[in-house]
């Protein structure tokens, strides 16, 4: 038996772990404050080891200034860093959902450099609405009278339902009742908006008349949510959402579209399933349609609200929107953006998101097959890689259902478990995430980034000399 107390008193000071030359090695660069930040995590670690019982061998000071290296070398590097996505999963909401365009990356850079013209009208030199960036756009591509943008579709439902129907009631379709994940509950959002909910129809079939008969003297909204991370099928019927602008207009009421993925060009043109498009939504006659602009837009995460004048007007004097409003870096990306659906041809080449839904079977193919050749060549006989047929994921609550076939490198080793091998992946530089499936580590190429594959294949030929050292 191990004499706890006895090694727990043992355990070196913090100093003379800082004072260690593992430490002071890497140390003179590092903030004094993170060098004894990472010194007392080592320290705090290896007691909270004997305390449980387990104690190590070898718990000696060298070994615990090591540790705190360690530690050190993971702080100095920036805490949120790129990444590569390895899922398969395209908009993947862990990771960041869409990857921006290298226009919008530019965009961003450019802004991010200095002072920018936020609120200024050039012309003028008095104040303008921060949208301005972005409305001529979206007027150009949807139509839209105005445009407002918060910090992500959840606050855009907050911030219209709060303003347009606050203490009155909303009437949403039985089959429209959503959790988009989190907390994003609709029920819950309607209530926290101040607004009261007005169920109608059933899970699967909502008719016109069922919204008719949910009309009061007190409703104030008719809000059509679309069906994004589910689908209904069967015996099913749903109005259309002109139809539902019809009545309404007719009934002096407004009628909201929560499009959520927020589509602007009909991805049919492009081979991929239909989603109802923005323009199609404002034609049809909602009067306020909003959806995120990190889905299928493949912008950053923000919520777009579109829509008639008076409606929008009234948002912008709302608290709430001065709560949720974005700033600079989101808009110039948003902006940089948008302008590539100007010319929609070139949209698969210059459009990032775009780029991956719609990356040919046979160039993802080549890549893995190019991937597990070199990996296993390279590895020194630790690691086994394999192609195998697969699906990737559109993900982010966006085409529902809908897989895109892929082919994927699936990996195993004799030395480390799968579950460890993800481990290694992520923990190295930049950090490497991919699905743990069958117990392979499974690597899809269609969410790596071009010139990531050689990142993947150094990352792996280091943990393989890692593993030999041992
Ligand atoms: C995704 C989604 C939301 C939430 O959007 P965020 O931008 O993630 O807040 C709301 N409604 C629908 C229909 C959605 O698909």
């Amino acid at each position: 038996m191990a004499d706890v107390p006895a090694l727990l008193r043992a355990l070196p000071r913090v100093d003379e772990v800082l004072a260690h030359q593992r430490l002071t090695a890497i140390s003179q660069e590092a903030p004094r404050a993170l060098c004894r930040q990472a010194a007392r995590a080592a320290v705090e670690e290896a007691r909270s080891l004997l305390l449980r019982g387990d104690p190590p061998a070898g718990l000696t000071l060298d070994a615990i200034a090591a540790r705190a290296a360690q530690i050190l070398r993971r702080r100095l590097r920036p805490h949120l860093s790129r990444a590569i996505n390895a899922t398969g999963i395209v908009l993947h909401t862990g990771l960041g959902r869409a990857p921006f365009s290298s226009s919008a990356q530019a965009a961003l850079a450019e802004v991010a450099a200095g002072y920018c013209n936020l609120q200024a009208d050039l012309e003028t030199g008095q104040r303008m609405p921060r949208e301005s960036h972005v409305h001529w756009l979206f007027q150009e591509l949807t139509g839209a009278e105005a445009t407002l943008v918060v910090n992500n579709n959840a606050a855009a439902t907050v911030l219209v339902l709060n303003t347009l129907a606050a203490g009155k009631e909303v009437i949403v379709s039985r089959g429209e009742m959503v959790e988009i994940g989190g907390s994003f509950r609709l029920p819950e959002i309607i209530a926290l908006a101040g607004c009261r909910l007005v169920e109608v129809g059933c899970t699967n079939r909502t008719h016109l008349r069922d919204y008719e008969n949910g009309i009061t003297p007190e409703t104030a909204v008719l809000l059509a949510v679309h069906q994004s991370n589910y689908r209904i099928e069967g015996f099913t019927s749903q109005v259309e959402i002109g139809e539902l602008a019809a009545l309404a207009r007719a009934r002096g009421l407004i009628c909201v579209h929560d499009l959520g993925s927020g589509a602007l060009v009909d991805l049919a043109g492009y081979g991929l399933p239909r989603e109802p498009t923005v323009p199609d939504s404002l034609a049809a006659g909602a009067e306020v349609v909003l959806f995120s602009g990190d889905k299928l837009l493949g912008g950053p995460q923000c919520g777009v609200i579109l829509g008639n004048e008076d409606a929008l007007a009234a948002m912008r004097r709302n608290p709430f929107y001065r709560a949720f409003r974005v700033g600079k870096l989101t808009l110039s990306v948003l902006e940089a953006t948008l302008r590539l659906f100007l010319e929609p041809e070139s949209l698969p080449k210059k459009h990032g998101l775009m780029a991956l839904l719609l990356c040919s079977p046979e160039a993802i193919r080549e890549r893995a097959e190019a991937l597990a050749r070199e990996a296993q060549s390279r590895g020194g006989g630790w690691l086994r890689a394999e192609v195998q047929e697969g699906e990737s994921e559109v993900g982010g609550g966006s085409l529902a259902g809908h897989s895109l076939p892929t082919t994927v490198v699936a990996l195993r080793s004799d030395r480390v478990s799968s579950g460890e091998l993800a481990r290694l992946l992520r923990l190295s530089e930049p950090p490497i995430f991919a699905r743990v499936h069958r117990d392979r580590v499974v690597l899809d190429p269609r969410t790596v980034l071009p010139d990531e594959d050689a990142t993947i294949l150094a990352a792996l030929a280091r943990m393989g000399a890692d593993l030999q050292d041992q």
